[in-house]
């Protein structure tokens, strides 16, 4: 049985962002704490015991708190139940938390190698040594099995494949530890339980969704997809900044190309936006846009939410 924890649904900065006065942030920090969400990250296990995260968000300490199944088994005096640690791009919301990860205990970070490039020019992560973390380079569309600390086999098989998107935003404009090639910046992933061959998709940060990705993802039971802005110019009509979402490389959930039209008709299981900024007004729960996305078929987790497959 494959379990999945939305450990957390926001896109960067998380509702409510530090700095971030909007109303929806306002309400969510005052009258209307419901609305608060950690940034993006899922926890997944097939066997209960042992758990792989997708990325490890700045939120993470707060996450594994609030996360049972992510606590130190009973009666240990040190011991975590991350397995893993997998990351689909060199964000600073997928890859901060894993400094949070720096007290001995082993896990292994997977990651396309422009992203590990990224770690290793960073020497703060340096903290995370080989002798307790190693760090394994995922190779797009070579499905790789994550192993548990003892060297066996999960028994989960990880496929990743390079979506639409873009680099680091706090690599624009500078020398990039990878060098120029831009694919495996973002990955999509498909999640499969061996035992079951029950699957899923998780597709946190995607800018458009062309045909080879529709046909991959049609008739999946359950597909997590980037739900960063409701229209993809909110933030400057907003007067929050500058950027759109595609500028952000990512794919707006309305228009005609947006992600409810793209994933329209595919014949999907189950739709769940993920990496949710706090400008989208469909956070809110009774928007009209809620009620659009609603209507779609889709829906917007609560944290701590937990899937079975
Ligand atoms: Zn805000």
């Amino acid at each position: 049985m494959l379990r999945v924890v939305v450990l957390g649904a926001a896109a960067g900065g998380g509702v409510p962002q530090w700095n971030c006065g909007c109303p929806i942030c306002e309400a969510a920090r005052t009258k209307h704490p419901q609305l608060r969400r950690c940034q993006a990250s899922l926890a997944l296990s097939n066997d209960g015991d042992h758990w792989f995260l997708i990325n490890a968000s700045p939120d993470l300490r707060q996450q594994l708190i609030a996360t049972p199944q992510l606590h130190p088994a009973p009666g240990r005096l040190r011991h975590s139940p991350i397995a893993g640690v997998i990351l689909t791009n060199g964000e600073i919301d997928a890859i901060a938390g894993l400094l949070s990860m720096r007290e001995g205990s082993p896990f292994t970070i997977y990651a396309h190698e422009r992203v590990l490039a990224i770690l290793k020019s960073n020497s703060v992560f340096d903290v995370l040594g080989e002798k307790n973390v190693a760090r394994k380079a995922i190779k797009l569309c070579e499905p790789f099995e994550p192993l548990l600390p003892d060297g066996s086999r999960s028994g989960i098989e990880i496929l990743a494949f390079a979506v639409p998107g873009k680099g680091a935003w706090y690599l624009e404009g500078k020398a990039d530890p990878a060098g120029k090639d831009i694919e495996g910046d973002t990955l999509g992933l498909r999640i499969e339980d061996n035992a079951t061959g029950k699957f899923f998709f998780f597709l946190a940060a995607c800018a458009r969704v062309p045909d080879d990705l529709k046909s991959r993802i049609t008739g999946a039971p359950l597909v997590f997809f980037d739900g960063t802005v409701w229209r993809d110019d909110e933030l400057v009509l907003a007067g929050l900044g500058t950027k759109t979402g595609q500028s952000m490389g990512h794919i707006a959930m309305s228009g005609e190309t947006g992600a409810i039209a793209a994933l329209g008709g595919l014949g999907i299981g189950r739709k769940i936006f993920l990496h949710i900024n706090n400008s989208n007004p469909a956070l809110l729960p009774d928007s009209a846009e809620r009620g659009a996305i609603e209507r779609a078929g889709w829906q917007i987790p609560e944290d701590g939410t937990e899937i079975t497959l």
